[in-house]
């Protein structure tokens, strides 16, 4: 068995270790005689299973108790729809940070359910910084702020939590668990789990109570929050396995200590991979420093003629998807926790020996 680096943007690279538990305990989970796969999401041993995960992600991330935390289907693109449907029941209008292209599909959304305000965009810069706080200009009607933590198409990560005196909504899909967040700053936090937290098919939820008495009275049943929240995100039959490999994912977060641990292997592994680039003239990452992704790493070969054979030789040499974003170009390192620190070195080990090659 051969398991390569895989730097793809999502679905990720998950623990090695993870995948051999979730194998171990694939035919007979604990001796019950059946998969998990195959539980009834109302058995006392799949609710075993929810709860746990529900309570050790409260825990890595310190969530406060007056949170719900909602594990939903739809991906984070159905929140796009689910942040205007819930939050837009009493008027107002959403008002929305613009740093790249979810921000716009989340600004589009928003957009067919009740309008959206731009408050600030990193249009002028041609989306290569984050707007600063002061650039930021709320609608007299604000009913919330939503921004994007971290834009995986881009490579542009916020580098400040705004500060608002509407709730604070945040798109967190591909930086979520990557280091500690205040929850307390924000009124909603949501993240398509197939990057940070497990396998494709939920979406996590983090919202505070108080906010939950504001949906539109038209928004479908499964894309309330309260709906979820009352009823233990059971309110018909859950993405039972991936919830499932996401508690896996959590029990395995906690053993390296947590996401302070995270944070720290992170901004190492980020800082040699953008010192390697900048250390060369043969690759180039577009982003002002100070926005400069964790997770995501785009970067462009000055001569675009060798991408292709770029990465063929990446995965002869065992480093998958590569390749960046098609509205992008060029390459993109996707590295969040799953990615091992020998991964990057990896990497950057077979960069400069393609520049050697080819430069
Ligand atoms: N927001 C961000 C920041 C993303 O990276 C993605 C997926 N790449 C999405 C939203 C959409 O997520 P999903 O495919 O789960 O709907």
């Amino acid at each position: 068995m051969t398991r390569h680096f895989n730097f793809c943007s999502g679905p990720a690279m998950l623990p090695t270790a993870v995948l051999e538990r979730a194998q171990h305990e694939m035919l007979d989970y604990q001796s019950k005689g059946l998969s998990v796969m195959e539980m009834s999401h109302r058995s006392s041993d799949f609710m075993a299973i929810a709860e746990r995960a529900e309570a050790d992600l409260r825990e890595l991330l310190a969530v406060p108790d007056n949170y719900s935390v909602l594990f939903m289907q739809g991906g984070a693109t159905m929140q796009f729809a689910g942040v205007p449907l819930n939050l837009l029941g009493k008027g107002g209008t959403g008002n929305y940070l613009d740093t790249g292209i979810w921000s716009q599909k989340a600004i589009r959304e928003a957009e067919h359910l009740g309008g959206a305000h731009v408050a600030a965009s990193a249009s002028d810069n041609r989306y290569t910084a984050a707007p600063s706080p002061s650039e930021l200009s709320l609608s007299a009607n604000a009913a919330y702020l939503h921004y994007c933590e971290n834009e995986t198409i881009g490579g542009l990560q916020m580098d400040y939590t705004p500060e608002v005196e509407v709730p604070l909504v945040c798109d967190m899909s591909s930086s979520i668990l990557s280091k500690p967040i205040d929850i307390s700053r924000y009124g909603v936090i949501y993240a398509g789990a197939q990057k940070n937290i497990g396998p494709a098919g939920i979406v996590i939820v983090i919202v505070r109570n108080d906010l939950l008495e504001q949906a539109c009275p038209e928004a479908p049943t499964l894309l309330k929050w309260k709906a979820f929240a009352d009823n233990g995100s059971m309110l018909n039959t859950p993405a039972t396995y991936a919830w499932y490999l996401s508690g896996l994912v959590f029990d395995w977060l906690k053993a390296q200590g947590g996401v302070e641990a995270m944070a720290q292997v992170n901004a190492r592994k980020a800082s040699k991979l953008y010192g390697a680039i900048d250390a060369s003239s043969f690759y180039s990452n577009p982003i002002a420093p100070a926005n400069r992704s964790q997770m995501n790493v785009p970067f462009v070969l000055a001569d675009e003629s060798l991408n292709s054979v770029f990465l063929e030789k990446a995965e002869v040499a065992g480093l998958l998807n590569l390749k960046g974003h098609r509205s992008v170009g060029g390459m993109r390192a996707s590295i969040y926790n799953a990615m091992p620190e020998a991964g990057v070195d990896h990497l950057i080990d077979f960069m400069r020996d393609f520049e050697q090659r080819h430069g």
